[in-house]
């Protein structure tokens, strides 16, 4: 049965377009099941209809003009009641609807299951005999196990089909909307420019090729073109780089030439195999051989074979992204998003961000917030392939797209669009105006950075230090580790920037979902492993580089705080300690003045929280990183679009861990920040303020409205509105009473700013 089954699902994914589709699946199944009928009903969005949208064995005129309501007929139970329904005489059944021009009243059994895809009816398949019998236990099994994996792939080719202008009924579709997780909030209309990922090597095919000389000619201009790229970089960093380092290129060019890879992939090629599967073959031998040596150094050499393998590949498919053009107001669309692509985009020309994996806490998304770019994550059903160059608006606030949207949404959304940079102008003004609550209570308000254009935003938002600035992504952006020197000077850029306001930096947080190309981590469980303050204490020459150049570029500012991520025990903030304390002296003797910086620790781990009051005795300050702690908390993974509706930083539990963080820190007199994205939501700095964080950082994007806010209420309504938050067990509950709440101070732009549009 399952062989049956994954050969259907093959097929019908091959299909060119739904109506394929469905036709490939009335076929196949009634042969799989011996039926006598086979037929696919679909629920029209607008109309809440099931209408008959393939037949094998009823008559085929039927199809487009035969619909029931869910009220109506056998087919509308089935997708009303969601559950199968087996009859040996369907006619008996109450309701039972007879439609002449189906020609279906020869057939006296019935079967038929429900067609569900993310909990939404989708439409019913349907199998019907002549003979008066009931389906067996393994026939119904059948036709479930079949509608649940045809579910994925009709909403697919559906959305493939709205995409094209074409609805499920050909009618030509507008207003499609996908929904995926709020990323960072605004709206925006612009035009999708879609990136594809990286080319991966472990997911090529076998694929026998009968020209073998055209193939290996392909190949052979990879070879160069990979030559040229590697001759180029090593120039490129000729004067960054020592020579010793430097003779790594050396060691690629040699494994292109003909007596290694490169005449091995050839070998391959010319037994008849294409050169992307040749490829694939040849570097997965040496990965593999290399990885089983017990040299290290040989081991290591795994991950230069398939760096290679992976520039050969991206040539030979040609999937280099450099010809992409971004028009004004770009949206880009991928698979997955990465820091780097939005680099790629030209200044000025993005306007929107949307991601088909991806949750609103992956890194990328609080990328998008501090730059302010309205960005959907998680958008699963979005077949993004297809999108490319059509109009869509990316709602950031309700985490929706909508493609080819008709006049009267576009205007709305403008309206939207216009709305909200008229907030932001008028938020401008409380630029030079200190966060103070109307009963005078005065709490600083900090962002977190990341690249050398946070500054400048941050200034211009009246941001009074940084509580966050995550070091990983000058790491990232390069294409091996900087130097002492290269972290100098970018540490003191952001040092001298805001100076003499404070500067917290957190040391390399690698590992989770942020890795860097030339350090791959790859684990089963990356969130539970190697990751922050782990991989750094295991590695004690690249945080003692880093600390040193930390506290080299803070000479003479003396702003620096440094911040410890993803702590869980006491041991690593003392061997963290130890480590600053021999950086700081090894400086010293080098003769840099620096004075020794408060050091902090950052709670993003349960453990944490319950070890707060002992790591508060031997750091400095402390500071909650809410992104982590709610998914460590809630053990739902921040990146994951099916768990997202779990993940809330309101959820009963992650408002005690904090009030006891708060508390914990204040009995040893040590000041504690909170640095995730929750201090930047409005409604929710309302509570962190009442329960006594002594800071708030956040993104530079959503300080003026987090500060609009705090200016408007009072202290001891503030801790009102948390006693009462406190007595509930539901974030939902706990949401909507934060939003009426404000909606009753008249706050409530601030926080719902979609309430202009009409649902
Ligand atoms: C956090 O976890 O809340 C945090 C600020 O760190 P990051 O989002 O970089 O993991
Ligand atoms: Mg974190």
């Amino acid at each position: 049965m399952l062989g049956t089954l994954r050969k259907i699902v093959q097929e019908v994914n091959a299909a060119k377009d739904l109506k394929a589709a469905l036709g490939i699946i009335v076929l196949r199944v009634k042969e799989a099941m011996g039926s006598q009928v086979c037929s696919v009903y679909l629920r029209d969005r607008e109309s809440g209809r099931f209408v008959l949208m393939a037949t094998e064995g009823l008559n085929k005129r039927a199809i487009g003009k035969v619909s029931m309501a869910p009220n109506e007929g056998l087919v509308g139970l089935v997708g009303s009641r969601e559950e199968p329904l087996n009859l040996e005489h369907a006619s008996e059944h109450p309701r039972y609807r007879y439609f002449a021009e189906t020609g279906e009243e020869r057939y006296a059994s019935f079967l038929g299951a429900p067609i569900i895809h993310h909990r939404r009816v989708l439409g019913v398949l349907v199998v019907q005999q002549k003979e008066q019998r009931k389906f067996d236990e393994g026939e119904e099994a059948f036709l479930v196990t079949m509608s649940a994996q045809l579910a994925g792939v009709i909403a697919h080719a559906e959305a493939t089909g709205s995409i094209s202008g074409l609805g499920s009924e050909g009618k030509s579709a507008s207003d499609t909307r996908f929904t995926g997780i709020p990323g960072a909030p605004g709206a925006a209309i612009g035009t999708a420019v879609v990136v594809l990922p990286p080319a991966d090597l472990d997911v090529v095919p076998d694929k026998s090729v009968s020209d073998i000389d055209a193939e290996l000619a392909l190949f052979q201009s990879a070879l160069e073109s990979v030559r040229a790229d590697m001759r180029m970089l090593s120039d490129k960093l000729a004067n960054q780089m020592r020579r010793e380092e430097r003779a790594l290129f050396d060691v690629y060019l040699m494994m292109l030439e003909d007596s290694a890879l490169g005449g091995e992939v050839a070998a391959v090629i010319r037994t008849g195999q294409w050169a992307q599967g040749a490829l694939r073959q040849v570097v997965n031998d040496h990965v593999q051989r290399f990885e089983m040596m017990d040299d290290a150094y040989l081991r290591e050499r795994a991950s230069d074979v398939k760096d290679i393998g992976r520039r050969l590949l991206a040539y030979l498919q040609q999937a280099r992204q450099q010809s992409l053009t971004y028009p004004d107001n770009t949206i880009l669309v991928s698979e997955e998003l990465s820091p780097a692509m939005l680099g790629d985009v030209p200044e000025g020309k993005l306007a929107g961000l949307v991601s088909v994996l991806g949750s609103g806490n992956s890194h990328v998304a609080i990328l998008a917030r501090a730059l302010g770019i309205p960005t959907v994550m998680g958008v699963v059903d979005l077949p993004y392939s297809k999108v490319d160059g059509i109009e869509m608006i990316v709602d950031g606030y309700r985490g929706e797209i909508i493609t080819r949207p008709g006049t009267l949404l576009r205007d709305q959304y403008a309206a939207l669009v216009e709305e909200d940079r008229q907030l932001s102008r008028g938020l401008d003004e409380l630029r030079e105006l200190p966060c103070e609550t109307t009963d005078g209570y005065r709490i600083p308000l900090w962002v977190n950075t990341g690249l050398l254009a946070d500054v400048m935003r941050a200034q211009e938002r009246g941001a009074e230090g940084v509580g966050l600035y995550r070091t990983e992504v000058p790491f990232m952006i390069k294409e091996r580790f900087p130097s002492e020197k290269e972290q100098l000077a970018i540490y003191r850029e952001q040092l001298e920037g805001f100076h003499p306001l404070p500067v917290t930096m957190r040391t390399l947080d690698i590992g989770g979902d942020k890795s860097l190309s030339y350090f791959p981590i790859k684990e089963e469980n990356p969130f539970l492993g190697w990751r922050g303050i782990r991989v750094t204490l295991d590695h004690p020459e690249i945080f003692l580089v880093q600390v040193r150049a930390m506290l080299k570029a803070s000479e003479g500012l003396n702003n620096l705080r440094i911040l410890l991520p993803m702590i869980s025990s006491l041991h690593e903030l003392e061997e963290a300690l130890r480590l600053i304390h021999r950086a700081w002296a090894e400086v010293r003797d080098e003769g840099t003045d620096a004075v020794l910086p408060p050091v902090g620790v950052m709670i993003e781990v349960p453990a944490a929280v319950y070890l707060t009051r002992e790591l508060a005795r031997q750091a400095d300050f402390i500071s909650v990183g809410s992104n982590d702690l709610t998914q460590y908390l809630l053990a739902v993974d921040r990146n994951n679009p099916r768990v997202a509706p779990l993940y809330n930083y309101l959820h009963p539990a992650v408002l005690e861990a904090l009030q006891r963080v708060v508390n914990e820190a204040h009995l040893e007199g040590k000041p504690v920040s909170i640095c995730g994205e929750m201090a930047g939501d409005p409604a929710a700095a309302m509570l962190l303020v009442a329960m006594g964080f002594d800071s708030l950082s956040m993104n530079a994007t959503n300080l003026p409205k987090v500060k609009s806010l705090l200016r408007q209420v009072s202290l001891a309504e503030a801790r009102e509105l948390l006693g009462r938050v406190l007595q509930l067990d539901n974030p939902q509950v706990i949401q909507s009473t934060l939003q009426l709440s404000l909606r009753n101070l008249g706050l409530s732009r601030l926080v719902n700013p979609t309430g202009i549009l009409q649902s």
